[in-house]
């Protein structure tokens, strides 16, 4: 349906350029269109930091700021989807252990 079909999205939120902390979501530059995925926290996005990502809905979500390796600055960010699979996955795989 989407482009989406040549991502790896678990790689991508692995990478050093998702950030370190937060809740994923896949979110597009507002510089230069490149999308990528993001780790946001709650706050940043106008949510309380207690909030369960997996009911986040991304149009709920407000913009961001957020490094872009290819503008090479700070820009702001606008999340396209809350990636809930991968939240659910690392919480199975973390129950697993
Ligand atoms: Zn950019």
């Amino acid at each position: 349906m989407s482009a989406e079909t040549d991502r790896d999205l678990s790689a991508e939120l692995a990478s050093p350029r998702s950030g370190h902390r937060g809740i994923p979501v896949d979110a597009i530059c507002t510089g230069c269109q490149t999308v990528h995925v993001k780790r946001v926290r709650p706050s940043e996005v106008a949510h309380p930091a207690d909030t369960d990502p997996v009911t986040l809905d991304a149009t709920a979500l407000t913009s961001f700021k957020h490094v872009c390796h290819r503008c090479r600055t700070c820009t702001w960010w606008n999340p396209t989807a809350v990636l809930s699979g991968l939240i659910e996955a690392k919480r199975s795989a973390e129950e697993d252990q």
